[in-house]
């Protein structure tokens, strides 16, 4: 076949899984990235067990240590993001240039908590008791189960597995399906970089047989979970029932407000950014344009013309904006909502339909509708290039059909005014707010998360990540 096949990665072992699974490249259906083997429910187990075996140890290694081994990692990424970048758009489908900025990022995370990890917090108080003191100190949660979605899939297991190794904790890192050889990719430059054997592993498998193995194994300690919000509240009740930390990051159905005193420059670029790049496949995708009435006819007339221009191809291509959708299935979702925007009524303002001429993979055109708040391509998250536009009759309007949605990931607001900008970062439902920015494309060094059906537990990256991949102890001592 000549494809590379991609492994999982146990206790230091290669194991090949079974099968013999193509790994597809969405941009050209007849030429699969690789191939790769699926593991069962049992060698999941002994991946989690490898990983708690490991974790007692690597707990009490020096923050040194665990130092250098992220630092290595990061300076391995860094040196080949233009390779990983190029196998990153070949296996999802996000544009060269995307995908290569993915694995700087990927990199850079790394080298962030390779610093973290000399720096874990602990605090020294005074009882309220005479001659004694307090420690309050931070230690690892233990055994970590990290379940990625296939949209970021450098960055997202990046920014989960690094802060996990950092404070000392053991990994069981699933990809999805669909991504198998980034996260072989990854696995091969952590194998190298000197863990002792069961400090990470990675199992490449389904969500119900190896996703759900790793859940239930009675060894795992905490799960980190990035993904759908039907899966993430399945897991969240399972996760209740025996009592596991959990971190959720599900979707969102983020809006970008545009008011009448916007530069609109500015807000074309933010709403085609954010609604279209990387095919719409963000959970911080602009998904909602809303609209003030005074600018919503030469807004929409602006971008209808920026939409035409748009070039949707293989992202290999230079020049190329939007690659394909990274699926048939996720195809088959995007398409069925442009149906939907049909059946209620919304109007078609550009795109509906695949791309003919671009070659045997799954291209879409990107897609706007004019919608009304109740329409579902205005209410539920797509995770593709569709995006609805609502007519707002002012900023009050705006803020409230923002804020009429059960997510809360992100908000953006294009707006000259302070007043507004101002009023809008206080009163945006959203765990992020941008303003006069994309909603998606956040820093690496700050919180990442959201409120309502988006997330749930501690935010990840930046130092509050230790929130999560930390447990705290107070010991007192009578001196
Ligand atoms: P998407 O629809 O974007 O693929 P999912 O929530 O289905 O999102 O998938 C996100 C991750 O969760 C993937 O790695 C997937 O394999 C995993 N997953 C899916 N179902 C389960 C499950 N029942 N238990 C554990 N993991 C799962």
């Amino acid at each position: 076949m000549g494809e590379p096949r991609f492994s999982s990665y146990i206790h230091g072992q290669w194991v090949a899984g079974a099968g013999d699974h193509a790994d597809e490249n969405p941009a050209d259906l007849d030429a699969p990235v690789g191939h790769y083997g699926m593991l069962d429910a049992a060698t999941t187990a002994q991946a989690v067990d490898a990983a708690a075996d490991a974790q007692h140890a690597w707990g009490l290694s020096t923050p040194q240590r665990r130092a250098e081994a992220l630092d290595a990692v990061g300076t391995e990424i860094l040196a080949r993001k233009d390779e990983l970048g190029r196998l990153l758009a070949r296996e999802e489908g996000k544009t060269l240039p995307e995908a290569i900025g993915e694995a700087a990022r990927a990199g850079q995370i790394f080298k962030f908590f390779a610093g973290e990890a000399l720096r874990i917090p602990g605090e020294k108080l005074a009882s309220t008791r005479p001659g004694v003191e307090v420690e309050i100190t931070r230690e690892p949660v233990g055994t970590v189960g990290i379940i990625a979605p296939w949209n970021f899939p450098l960055a997202i297991p990046a920014w989960k597995i690094a802060p996990a190794l950092a404070y000392g904790n053991t990994v069981v890192f699933k990809p999805a399906e669909i991504v198998p050889g980034c996260a072989w990719a990854l696995a091969e430059i952590l194998s190298r970089a000197g863990l002792p054997e069961g400090v990470f592993n990675l199992v490449l498998g389904g969500g119900r047989t190896v996703g759900q193995a790793m859940v239930e194994h009675p060894r795992l300690d905490a799960l980190s979970f990035t993904g759908s919000v039907p899966t993430g509240r399945a897991l969240l009740v399972q996760a209740a029932a025996r009592a596991l930390k959990v971190q959720l990051e599900m979707g969102g159905k983020n809006p970008l407000v545009v008011l009448a005193d916007a530069d609109m420059d500015i807000a074309v670029d933010c709403a085609v950014n954010g609604a279209y790049f990387s095919t719409g496949q963000r959970c911080t995708a602009s998904s909602r344009l809303i609209v003030e009435a005074a600018v919503y006819d030469a807004f929409t007339e602006r971008m209808r013309a920026r939409l035409a221009a748009l070039r949707v191809g293989d992202p290999l291509i230079q020049g190329v904006d939007i690659g394909p959708v990274a699926s048939g299935q996720q195809l088959d979702t995007d398409l069925s909502y442009i149906q939907a925007g049909h059946d209620d009524g919304a109007e078609l303002l550009a795109g509906g339909g695949r791309v003919d001429g671009a070659g045997n993979g799954h291209f879409l055109a990107p897609t706007l509708f004019a919608a009304t708040p109740g329409d579902r391509i205005a209410r539920e998250e797509i995770f593709g290039p569709v995006a609805a536009l609502l007519r707002a009759d002012d900023y009050g309007h705006a803020l409230a059909l923002a804020n009429d949605t059960e997510f809360g990931l992100c908000a953006g607001i294009c707006t000259t005014s302070l007043k507004h900008a101002t009023h809008f970062k206080r009163h945006a439902q959203a765990g992020m707010v941008m303003v006069n920015l994309p909603t998606a494309g956040v820093d690496p060094h700050v919180p990442f998360g959201g409120r309502k059906a988006s997330s749930y537990g501690p935010r990840e990256q930046g130092r509050h990540a230790v929130e999560f991949y930390t447990t705290v102890k107070t010991a007192y001592t009578a001196a």
